[in-house]
C-alpha cells in the first residue's frame, strides 16, 4: 500500500502517518520527492480495506493506493516522480542528461586505467567503469586485481572528475568496495544473490543492478525491491542481454525492456550494449537504439588495446571508437529530448 501525501505536507503530518504504521507493527519507507512525499507500507497481510480507510483520514494524506504488484517500493505507483540518481561529480541518472559509464572490462594496470579515464572523460563519459573483482566462468581465468585495482580506479577518476562504478561480488567485500566506489555494481550472475542484495542495500549508496542472465522483468524488479528495502534507494537498472540460442551474439539484448521498465518503475534504466552483444561492431548501433528507446544512459566497455585485454577484448571499443560513439549519440539524444553532458575534461 502506498500513501501519497498532499504537496508540501508538513513533517508532523508525515510523522503521524509513520507512527500509525509503526503502531500496527508494519514497516514504512518514506520517499521524499521535490513536492510530494510518498510513504510505502510493507507487510500488510489482512484487512486492507479497514487500513486504507484509517490512513485516508489522516491530515495531509491525499490518497491511499493499494498496490497489487509483487514489487511495491520500486513500482511506478510508489512515487509521484521518477528517481534521479545524483552523483557527487554532477552526473544524474534519470534526469534530462544521458549518463555514460565507460572503461575496461577488467582493471589491468595503472597505465591502462589512466589512459582510458583520460580518453572517456574527454569524450563526455561521466563514470569510469572497470572490474577489480571479476566474476569469471573459469576459476583459472583472470580474477581481478582486488583492492589494488580499486585504487587505480579511484585515482584516475579523481584526476578526471569521473565517478567510479565497479562490481562487488561478495558480501565480505562490500565495505572495501564502498570505500573506493561511487556506485556499487551487482553483476548479472549475482542478481538473485539475496544476501549480497541486502548487504549492498545496507551500504545506502547508489547501486547499479544488472539484469540476471535469464531473469524475467518481475524477478529483476524483485531484486531491486531487496536493495531498496534494505536502504539504498538510488538504484539504476542495467539491461545487459539475456541468454539465447544463437551463438552469433553473446546475449540477446532486450531493448523492449527499456520503455516497459519506464512504465513499471520509477527507477532509471540504462543499457550495456557490450555484454548485450559481445561484438564490437554491434556496440555503436545498439547504443544508438538504446537511447532512441528511452534509456537514461549506457555502460560501455572501452580498452586502449582490446587485442591485449585480459577479458572481453572482442566487445571492447577502442578509444577512438568511443569518441566516435559519443559524437554519433548527440543527434539521437536530441531527437528524443535528451542531451549529453559537457565533457568532464576539456578536449
Ligand atoms: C561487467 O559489467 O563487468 C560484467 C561482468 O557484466 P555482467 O555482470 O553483465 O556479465
Ligand atoms: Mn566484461
Amino acid at each position: 500500500m502506498i500513501i501519497v501525501m498532499r504537496p508540501f505536507a508538513s513533517d508532523a503530518e508525515i510523522e503521524a502517518v509513520t507512527a500509525l504504521i509503526a503502531s500496527m507493527r508494519l514497516a514504512s519507507h518514506v520517499s521524499r520527492g521535490s513536492e510530494r512525499t510518498i510513504v510505502g507500507v510493507v507487510g500488510i497481510s489482512e484487512d486492507k480495506e479497514t487500513l486504507l480507510a484509517q490512513f485516508a483520514q489522516l491530515e495531509g494524506v491525499e490518497s491511499v493506493v493499494p498496490i497489487s504488484r509483487s514489487y511495491k517500493l520500486v513500482s511506478r505507483e510508489a512515487r509521484g516522480d521518477r528517481t534521479i540518481v545524483r552523483l557527487a561529480n554532477g552526473a544524474a541518472f534519470g534526469g534530462g542528461e544521458l549518463v555514460i559509464a565507460a572503461g575496461p572490462c577488467s582493471v589491468e594496470s595503472r597505465d591502462q586505467v589512466n589512459l582510458t579515464a583520460d580518453a572517456v572523460a574527454r569524450a563526455g563519459a561521466k563514470l569510469l567503469r572497470g572490474g577489480a573483482f571479476k566474476p569469471r566462468t573459469s576459476p583459472y581465468a583472470f580474477q581481478g586485481l582486488g583492492e589494488e585495482g580499486l585504487k587505480y580506479l579511484r585515482e584516475a577518476a579523481d584526476r578526471t572528475n569521473l565517478a567510479v562504478v565497479t562490481e562487488v561480488l561478495d558480501t565480505r567485500d562490500v565495505e572495501l568496495v564502498a570505500r573506493y566506489a561511487d556506485v556499487l555494481q551487482i553483476g548479472a550472475r549475482n542478481m538473485q544473490n539475496f544476501g549480497l542484495l541486502r548487504e549492498v542495500g545496507g551500504a545506502r549508496m547508489p547501486v547499479l543492478l544488472k539484469r540476471g542472465l535469464s531473469a524475467t522483468i518481475e524477478e529483476w524488479l524483485m531484486a531491486a525491491e531487496y536493495v531498496y528495502g534494505a536502504g539504498s534507494h538510488d538504484i539504476v537498472l542495467c539491461e545487459r542481454g539475456i541468454r539465447s540460442y544463437d551463438p552469433q551474439t553473446r546475449n540477446l539484448l532486450d531493448l523492449a525492456v527499456v520503455p516497459l521498465l519506464l512504465s513499471l518503475t520509477h527507477l532509471p534504466v540504462i543499457v550495456d550494449p557490450s555484454h548485450g552483444t559481445g561484438v564490437r561492431t554491434l556496440v555503436l548501433p545498439m547504443s544508438l537504439a538504446a537511447i532512441a528507446a528511452g534509456a537514461d544512459g549506457l555502460l560501455v566497455e572501452v580498452h586502449p588495446n582490446p587485442a591485449a585485454a585480459f577479458s572481453d577484448g572482442p566487445q571492447s571499443l577502442t578509444l577512438p571508437n568511443f569518441s566516435d560513439l559519443m559524437a554519433r549519440l548527440a543527434p539521437i539524444a536530441d531527437a528524443v529530448g535528451r542531451s549529453l553532458p559537457a565533457p568532464a575534461l576539456a578536449v
